[in-house]
């Protein structure tokens, strides 16, 4: 997984896309019964299980960034001089997206050399 924002940003948005998933899972697999009656059972059962299995995974998602974001370093960001949360030694800012880091032998080197250095990890 590649992200073009914040870590915190990022975690967010997968999720409330969860969310979304599990909830238009649930609401089709009702709807299924409305339309097919009984027929529409097993689906509407596989919807709801897996509606709920979402449900939970972005529930869990969003536990975990509240905790993460209790060990984040606040940070006035060098480009747009607005305060933006970092996770780990490097995160990208959460309005511009600029890469900072903490780690002063990654200050020298350019995003695209960062990139890169990350997908080989
Ligand atoms: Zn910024």
């Amino acid at each position: 997984m590649k992200f073009k924002s914040a870590k915190i940003n990022a975690f967010r948005t997968w999720g409330l896309l969860l969310t979304m998933v599990g909830m238009g899972l649930m609401i089709m697999g009702t709807a299924g019964i409305v339309f097919w009656g009984s027929a529409g059972k097993v689906f509407a059962g596989i919807g709801l299980v897996i509606g709920l299995i979402a449900l939970m995974a972005s529930m869990a998602i969003y536990f975990w960034a509240g905790m993460l974001s209790t060990s984040a370093v606040q940070v006035e960001c060098p480009e747009c001089h607005k305060l933006t949360k970092m996770l780990g030694k490097t995160d990208r800012c959460m309005f511009c997206h600029t890469i900072l880091t903490t780690d002063p032998s990654q200050a020298t080197i350019t995003a695209e050399q960062l990139e890169a250095q990350q997908l080989k990890q």
